[in-house]
């Protein structure tokens, strides 16, 4: 996801925020307003995006990767399963980048656990239209897209042998201590989050300030905005 300034200076989780959008959504339903100046909309198409996106499936182009999708699970901030499937889909130079920081995560003796990639347009508008407007500054904005659409952002942690490295927060946790400045978490914590840092910067990815597992490729805006489906991609 993205990052949710309102929601840290006021101190609250995502999670808190969000909780009980379902039942949001049902009640403008009855009222007869959900969708409103939404249903029709279709998705942008960047003018400035000339690159030919060739999206692949990472744990078919890196079998050393592991995965914990958790938007194809209800275990994520909706509360529901949104992927059809547990795939990661990037575009090809982001996961030949990625796959040079697990090259130097292993040499360290850690891998890399991806929690998201490509998303397409779809879900980011779904996440949108069950949003009420006045929760709307937590979720990506459909009519400019996310960069997850764009097949070129990164959502991952470390793991080592298998288990999870312990980070300042939690994935898509969204208070202060998802911050890069977040200095009071546990000094192992924080030394993860800045060695995860390190390599994928090095490999091209621009960290976002707010949430320390997102990552953009630096060329994002080559690449348009989609929405062709997880379960089409099968390239690896
Ligand atoms: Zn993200």
């Amino acid at each position: 996801m993205h990052c949710y300034p309102a929601a840290a200076k006021i101190g609250l989780t995502r999670r808190a925020m969000l909780r009980g959008i379902g039942g949001a959504a049902l009640t403008g339903l009855v009222a007869g307003c959900a969708g409103r100046g939404g249903a029709s909309l279709a998705m942008p198409v960047d003018p400035a995006a000339t690159a030919r996106p060739d999206l692949v499936d990472l744990a078919r182009f890196d079998p050393r990767l592991r995965f914990d999708i958790r938007y194809a699970t209800p275990a994520n901030f909706m509360g529901r399963v949104l992927y059809p499937l547990p795939r990661a889909v990037a575009q090809r130079p982001v996961a030949e980048a990625l796959v040079r920081v697990q090259t130097h995560a292993e040499a360290a003796g850690y891998g890399l656990l991806i929690f998201d990639a490509y998303r397409p347009w779809r879900i980011t508008k779904m996440m949108w239209d069950e949003t009420p407007p006045d929760k709307r500054e937590f979720v990506a904005d459909p009519a400019s897209g996310s960069r997850h659409n764009r097949g070129c952002s990164l959502d991952l942690s470390l793991h080592r042998d298998g288990a999870e490295v312990a980070m300042p927060s939690p994935y898509d946790d969204f208070t202060p201590a998802a911050y890069r400045s977040n200095t009071a978490a546990p000094p192992e914590a924080l030394a993860a989050s800045r060695m995860l840092e390190g390599w994928m910067v090095a490999e091209g990815f621009v960290p976002l300030a707010n949430e320390w597992w997102h990552y953009d490729w630096a060329d994002w805006r080559l690449y348009p905005i989609m929405d062709v489906p997880l379960e089409d991609v099968t390239a690896g």
